[in-house]
C-alpha cells in the first residue's frame, strides 16, 4: 500500500556482495594454509553454533514472542555422500540480514588483534597443542570447504529469510530466499579432499565425541544423540553409582569401578563442573615415561581435549574425569592471551579440592582411605617430595609403618606427633629396603629400648620424600641413622671436631677392626646404642643417607660415603674378638669375622654387593664356620 512497503518488496530479489574485514581474510588466510592438524573441529564449531542458537532462543521466548513458537529445539545433521555436501540444521535463533552481514563479516570482538599476533608465536610455543585443539569458530568451515551457505531466518516474528554464500576469500554475497523454518542451515561443499566427511560412521562418532554432551538432541538420519544434561552438570543428588561408573568407564576407558569419584564443582574465581576418578587399581602403564594421562577438558558441553594435562598437577596422574569450564570459549579468536590463565586457575582449585576430598575421606573413612592409600600412597609421597605448593596438604594425608604398631597398621604423622613422649622433639624415622630390614635395623635398638616410636620407611619413594621435608607443624624429621642422633646431647659441638672422628688405635680392638677395615669406613668407635646387635653403620654429620639411597634408586654411579662402624662392646662376639685379639691367636679367624662383620652391616644398610663377590663370601662363610668350629675349647668369654 505505502511505498515503504515497495522498497521491502524489491529488496528480496536483490544480491548483495560484501568484502570481507580485513582480520576476517587474515584468519581465512591462515586458515587456508592449515593452521590444524585436526580438521574435525569444524563440525564441533558448526553443531555448538547451533546449540547456541537454540539458546539463545530459548531465553527470547521467555521474554518475547517468536516465530514458531511450538517448533521443538533440536539440531539435524544431514548429509549426500555422492555430492560431498553436509548440512547442519536448527531451529534456534537465525539471523536477519544485518545480523547476517554483521555475524560472518566481521568478527566484532576485541581479541582478534591479540588473537592474530598469537598466531604467528604459537609455532614457537607448547601451547601451540593446545590452542590447535580449539577451532575459529565458524570460519572453521573454510578448513573443508570452498564454498559454505547459509540460509537463516530470523527467530523475530515476519523476518524475510537470506542466503549467504562464500567461497572464503575476499568476498560474500547475501540474498533473500524462502524458507518456511525459523532457524538456520549451514550447508557445505566439501572440497574433493574432505568428502568422506560426508558420511554416516564418521559423522556419528565426531559427534558423539565431541557434541554429545550438549543440551540438544542432534540428529542423523534414524539416530538421535545426547539431549540429556551432561551428567556432571546435574544436581549431585540425582546421580546413581551406575552413572558415575558408566562415565568413568568412558573416560577412563577401564571396564572396572572406580575406587573413588568426587563431584568436583566451583563458582569463583573460575566456574567449571567437574567429576573426577580414582580407578580401583594403578594402571600399569602410568609408570612408563610416555603414557598419556589427562581430563577431558569441556568449554560449555563441548570437548576440547581428550586428554589435557595442564589441569592436575603431575602427582594426581593416576586420576582421570572430566572438567567442564564455563569460562574458556571455544572459539580461541577471542580468548587466547586468556586461555592459559584459565587453565592454571581451573588446575589450582581443582587440585586443592581433590585434596580436601580426599583428607575428608581420611576422617570419615579410615577403610576406605586406605584402600586408597595403599595403591596410590606412593603418588602422595611424590607430590608432598616434588610439589611445594602443595606439601603441607599432602603431608597430613601421608601413612607410614611405625616400629609401634602392628605389621598392618599405618599412621599420620600427625597422630605420631600426638604418642610423642613429652621430652621428645623430632620425629624420628628409619630408611630402609623393605619393611623386614627395617624391623630388623640395629638403629631401632637403642629406641625400642628408650620407648622412642619411629616411623618405618621402605618404599624407594620415601628417600626422595625426606630429602625434600624438613618438618611436619613445626617438628622437624630426623633419621635415626644419623651421628647425631647416636652422640649424648652435650657433645654437639664437639661431635664434628676431626679429632674426635678419628678412631681411637690406642685401642687394640679398634685398631684391629681399622687395620682390616679401616679403608671402608669413615671410622670405628664403640657404642652403646645397640642391645641385640655386633656393629651398625651410622652416617657422619652433614652427609644423610636419604640423599645416597635417592642416588642409589636412580641407578646413579653411587658417591660412596663413608659411613662411622659402631660396635657393640657388650656384644659376646665383641667380647670374644677382643679376647683373641689380646692374646694374638687365630689371627685368620679374626680377619675373617671382622670382614663378615662389615659385610652384614652393609647389607643391611641397603649397600648393594656386587655379584661377583657372592661366590668370595660363600667361601668365607665356610672357611669361618670351619674355623669356629676348630676352636679350642677351652677358651670362654661368659666366664670372666
Ligand atoms: P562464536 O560462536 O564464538 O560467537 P563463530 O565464528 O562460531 O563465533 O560465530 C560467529 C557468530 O555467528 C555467532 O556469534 C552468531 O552470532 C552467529 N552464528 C553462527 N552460527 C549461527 C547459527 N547457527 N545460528 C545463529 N547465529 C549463528
Ligand atoms: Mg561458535
Amino acid at each position: 500500500m505505502t511505498g515503504n512497503e515497495d522498497t521491502l518488496e524489491s529488496v528480496p530479489n536483490s544480491t548483495d556482495s560484501f568484502t570481507f574485514k580485513t582480520e576476517i581474510k587474515q584468519l581465512l588466510n591462515i586458515i587456508a594454509n592449515s593452521l590444524y592438524k585436526n580438521k574435525d573441529v569444524f563440525l564441533r564449531e558448526l553443531v555448538s553454533n547451533a546449540s547456541d542458537a537454540l539458546n539463545k532462543l530459548r531465553i527470547r521466548k521467555l521474554t518475547d514472542d517468536i516465530f514458531q513458537p511450538d517448533l521443538d529445539l533440536k539440531i539435524t545433521v544431514d548429509f549426500d555422500e555422492d555430492e560431498g555436501i553436509l548440512t547442519i540444521t536448527d531451529t534456534g535463533i537465525g539471523m536477519t540480514k544485518d545480523e547476517l552481514v554483521t555475524n560472518l563479516g566481521t568478527i566484532a570482538h576485541s581479541g582478534t588483534k591479540s588473537f592474530l599476533d598469537s598466531l604467528k608465536e604459537m609455532s614457537s610455543t607448547n601451547s601451540n597443542d593446545l590452542i590447535g585443539q580449539f577451532g575459529v569458530g565458524f570460519y572453521s568451515s573454510f578448513m573443508v570447504s570452498d564454498n559454505v551457505v547459509v540460509q537463516t531466518r530470523s527467530a523475530l516474528p515476519d523476518e524475510q529469510a537470506y542466503e549467504w554464500i562464500s567461497s572464503g576469500l575476499e568476498n560474500f554475497e547475501i540474498h533473500p530466499i524462502e524458507k518456511e523454518e525459523r532457524g538456520t542451515a549451514v550447508i557445505i561443499h566439501l572440497n574433493d579432499d574432505d568428502k568422506s566427511y560426508a558420511n554416516f560412521f564418521r559423522l556419528k562418532n565426531m559427534i558423539s565425541l565431541y557434541s554429545s554432551a550438549l543440551d540438544y538432541p542432534i540428529h542423523i538420519q534414524d539416530e538421535t544423540f545426547g539431549g540429556e544434561k551432561a551428567i556432571w552438570r546435574r544436581p549431585e543428588d540425582d546421580l546413581t553409582e551406575e552413572q558415575y561408573t558408566a562415565l568413568y568407564q568412558e573416560v577412563a576407558r577401564d571396564w572396572q569401578e572406580p575406587l573413588l569419584h568426587f563431584n568436583i564443582r566451583a563458582e569463583a574465581p573460575m566456574q567449571f563442573y567437574s567429576v573426577v576418578f580414582v580407578p580401583t587399581h594403578i594402571q600399569k602403564q602410568i609408570f612408563n615415561p610416555d603414557h598419556e594421562w589427562g581430563i577431558k577438558l569441556y568449554a560449555r558441553k563441548v570437548l576440547v581435549e581428550e586428554k589435557n594435562q595442564d589441569l592436575l598437577p603431575n602427582f594426581l596422574r593416576f586420576m582421570s574425569g572430566v572438567v567442564d569450564s564455563e569460562d574458556i570459549v571455544l572459539n580461541v579468536s577471542r580468548e587466547v592471551a586468556q586461555l592459559n590463565k584459565h587453565l592454571t586457575s581451573i588446575k589450582k582449585v581443582l587440585t586443592s579440592k581433590i585434596l580436601r576430598e580426599l583428607s575428608r575421606l581420611a576422617k570419615s573413612d579410615d577403610d576406605a582411605f586406605l584402600q586408597f592409600w595403599d595403591e596410590f600412597g606412593i603418588f602422595l609421597k611424590e607430590g608432598a617430595a616434588t610439589d611445594q605448593k602443595y606439601q603441607e596438604k599432602l603431608l597430613k594425608l601421608l601413612r607410614f609403618t611405625t616400629s609401634d604398631l602392628e605389621h598392618e597398621k599405618l599412621s599420620s604423622i600427625e597422630s605420631y606427633i600426638e604418642r610423642m613422649n613429652p621430652d621428645q622433639d623430632k620425629i624420628y624415622y628409619l630408611l630402609a629396603d623393605n619393611l623386614e630390614l627395617a624391623r630388623r635395623s640395629p638403629h631401632l635398638e637403642y629406641f625400642k629400648a628408650e620407648g622412642i616410636e619411629v616411623l618405618l620407611l621402605h618404599q624407594p619413594v620415601d628417600s626422595l620424600l625426606m630429602m625434600n621435608v624438613q618438618e611436619f607443624d613445626k617438628v622437624s624429621f630426623q633419621n635415626v641413622d644419623e651421628e647425631a642422633v647416636s652422640q649424648d646431647e652435650d657433645t654437639s659441638k664437639e661431635a664434628a671436631d676431626e679429632e674426635k672422628v678419628k678412631t681411637d688405635l690406642s685401642d687394640p680392638i679398634l685398631a684391629k677392626f681399622d687395620s682390616i677395615v679401616g679403608e671402608q669406613v669413615a671410622s670405628i668407635r664403640y657404642s652403646d646404642r645397640m642391645v641385640t646387635s655386633v656393629c651398625r653403620l651410622v652416617n657422619p654429620q652433614g652427609i644423610s643417607s636419604d640423599m645416597q639411597r635417592v642416588y642409589r634408586f636412580m641407578d646413579q654411579e653411587m658417591f660412596s660415603v663413608k659411613k662411622i662402624l659402631e660396635l657393640n662392646p657388650n656384644h659376646v662376639l665383641i667380647k670374644q674378638l677382643s679376647e683373641l685379639i689380646a692374646s694374638n691367636r687365630s689371627r685368620e679367624l679374626v680377619e675373617l669375622t671382622i670382614l663378615q662383620l662389615l659385610e652384614s652391616v652393609l647389607l643391611i644398610e641397603g649397600v648393594p654387593i656386587k655379584p661377583e663377590d657372592n661366590i668370595a663370601r660363600s667361601e668365607r662363610i665356610v672357611e669361618l664356620a670351619t674355623k669356629y668350629a676348630t676352636l679350642s675349647d677351652d677358651f670362654n668369654p661368659e666366664e670372666e
